[in-house]
C-alpha cells in the first residue's frame, strides 16, 4: 500500500469482485482484499476437466462488447476461440428473427437502437420525469408490439428469453435493453462469439493470482462506523477497512448489516431466477455445436424445458457425445429437471445414456416493475459511496461479465475521487 492509501475490501471474488479488484489496482495504490466464501473465485464461472474435453458449466461466451475483458484475457494469455454460428430449430438464427412481422431487420434495429438510446438517457437524470419510469417497467413484449418490432421481437426471444434473462410476457424492457445493444447485435449479425479454451475459471485464476484473495473466507457480519468498517468472517476472525465493495448479491449483503434505507429498498426490489445446466451423453442426438429451440423461448414459456444445448466432446466411456442442456428451474428439483430433461431429448429422437453433473445457479436479479416506476434505477446510482459503501455485480449491472466490468469501469474512477 502507498501512503495515504486506503484499506480496501471487497465481498465476493466473482467476476464483479475481481475485475472490480483489477481495475483499483491498475488505477491506484490502495491496499484491496478480497474475501470470497467458496473454495474457488469465478463465482457463476465454472469450467470442468471431462476427459479431454473442457466443459462450461457457468459462464461461456464473450462478445464484442467483453473488450477489456479480452484484453486481460490476451495479457494473461488465455486464447479466444470462435464458436461456428448457432442454430434455433434447426435454422440459422437470422432466418428465425426475420420470420417476425414488420420492416426490415435492419430498419427495425435502427429504430430500436434509437428508441433504447433515448430511454436509457432519460434514465440516466437524478429525477426522470414518470413516463420514462413507465416506459423502463413495461413488458418488453408490449414495448416492443406498440413499436412494430416484430423481429427484435423474435431476436429478443433467443437472447433474452433463450439466455434465462426473462419472458418477454414480463420482463421490463429495462432488462431486455441492457443487454440487447449495438454490440449484442453487431456480434450475432457478424458472429463475433468467442469461448476461452482454457477455460473461464482458469482465466479467473490468473487474474487472481496477482491479487489478496482470501478463499473460504465467508462474510458473517459488517459493522460499519464513521471511523471505519468492522468484517467478521465465519471463523469468527475480524479485519478493519476503510472501504466496502459489495459484489456479491446485495439482498444477502443487506443481511449482513444494519442496511441503509436503499440497501433495503434495492434488496426487496430483486426477483431472483434460476439456470440449471446438466452435462449429459449421447450417441445419437445432434452433431451442431450449439442449438436453441424457440418452442423454449416463445413468450409464456413454461420453465423446465430445454432452452438449448452445446456439443461439448466425445468420451466413450462417459456413454458418447458429451452435451451441456440448459433448463430454466423454475420450482423444480434438480431430479424433476433431469426427468424433464430425459423427455425433451426423447422428444428430439434421442437418447441420454448417461447424467454426469448438474449445476443449479441463482442466476439474474429481475426488478420488481414497481419499484422502477418508483425510481430505483436513479436509486441504485444514488447509493454509490454511502457509508463508505460501493456496490457491484449482477444485481447491480445486468448478469453479463461484460455488463459487470463495464459497470466497474465507471465506478472505479468515481470511487477513486471520494476516497481522495
Ligand atoms: C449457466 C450460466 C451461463 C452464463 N453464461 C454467460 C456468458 O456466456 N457470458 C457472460 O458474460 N456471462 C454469462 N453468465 C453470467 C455470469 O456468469 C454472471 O453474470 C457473473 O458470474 C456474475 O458475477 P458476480 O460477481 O456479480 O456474481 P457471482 O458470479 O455470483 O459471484 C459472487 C461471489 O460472491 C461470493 N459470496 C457470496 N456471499 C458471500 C459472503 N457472504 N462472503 C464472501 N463471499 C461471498 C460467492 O461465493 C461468489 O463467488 C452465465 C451464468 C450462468 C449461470
Amino acid at each position: 500500500m502507498k501512503p495515504g492509501g486506503k484499506r480496501i475490501a471487497i465481498l465476493g471474488a466473482g467476476p464483479a469482485g475481481l475485475t472490480f479488484a483489477r481495475l483499483l489496482i491498475e488505477q491506484s495504490g490502495h491496499s484491496v482484499t478480497l474475501f470470497e466464501k467458496s473454495h474457488r473465485v469465478g463465482g457463476k464461472s465454472l469450467s470442468v476437466l471431462q476427459g479431454e474435453d473442457l466443459i462450461e458449466f457457468g459462464t461461456c461466451y464473450t462478445i464484442m462488447s467483453h473488450r477489456r475483458v479480452m484484453e486481460w484475457m490476451r495479457a494473461d494469455g488465455i486464447t479466444i476461440q470462435k464458436i461456428v454460428p448457432h442454430k434455433i430449430d434447426g435454422v440459422p438464427a437470422r432466418d428465425f428473427f426475420n420470420s417476425g412481422p414488420g420492416a426490415p431487420l435492419a430498419v427495425q434495429g435502427i429504430r430500436y437502437v434509437q428508441a433504447r438510446r433515448k430511454l436509457l438517457k432519460a434514465l440516466e437524470s437524478d429525477a426522470p420525469p414518470q413516463a420514462a419510469l413507465d416506459e423502463a417497467a413495461t413488458p418488453a413484449i408490449e414495448w416492443l408490439r406498440a413499436r412494430k418490432l416484430g423481429k427484435i421481437e423474435k431476436m429478443m426471444m433467443r437472447t433474452v428469453t433463450g439466455m434465462g434473462y426473462g419472458d418477454l410476457k414480463t420482463v421490463p424492457i429495462l432488462h431486455a435493453m441492457r443487454w440487447v445493444d449495438m454490440d449484442l447485435i453487431l456480434s450475432g449479425t457478424l458472429n463475433k462469439i468467442y469461448m476461452p479454451v482454457e477455460g473461464w475459471s482458469e482465466f479467473w485464476e490468473r487474474l487472481a493470482a496477482k491479487l489478496d484473495v482470501h478463499l473460504e473466507a465467508q462474510v458473517r457480519q459488517i459493522d460499519r462506523t464513521v471511523n471505519g468498517h468492522r468484517i467478521v468472517l465465519a471463523d469468527g476472525t475480524e479485519e478493519h477497512f476503510d472501504a466496502l465493495v459489495c459484489a456479491m448479491p446485495v439482498d444477502r449483503f443487506s443481511a449482513l448489516l444494519e442496511p441503509t434505507e436503499s440497501e433495503r429498498v434495492v434488496g426487496d426490489s430483486i426477483q431472483w431466477g434460476g439456470y440449471a445446466t446438466t452435462l449429459i451423453s449421447s450417441e445419437d442426438w445432434f452433431q451442431e455445436q450449439i442449438e436453441y429451440y424457440s418452442e423454449t423461448c416463445l413468450p409464456g414459456v413454461e420453465p423446465g424445458l430445454l432452452m438449448s444445448a452445446r456439443r461439448e466432446g466425445y468420451d466413450a466411456g462417459l456413454g458418447g457425445h458429451l452435451y451441456i442442456a440448459n433448463q430454466l428451474p423454475g420450482t423444480y428439483s434438480g431430479s424433476e429437471l433431469i426427468e424433464i430433461l430425459r423427455e425433451e431429448v426423447t422428444k428430439r429422437g434421442a437418447t441420454i445414456n448417461a447424467v454426469i453433473q448438474q449445476e443449479i445457479w441463482e442466476y439474474f436479479a429481475e426488478y420488481k416493475p414497481e419499484a422502477i416506476k418508483a425510481g430505483l434505477i436513479a436509486r441504485m446510482r444514488q447509493m454509490q459511496g454511502e457509508r463508505g459503501t460501493w456496490y457491484t455485480g449482477a444485481s447491480f449491472s445486468h448478469e453479463s461479465v461484460a455488463n459487470i466490468c463495464i459497470h466497474n469501469e465507471a465506478l472505479v474512477p468515481k470511487m477513486l475521487k471520494a476516497l481522495g
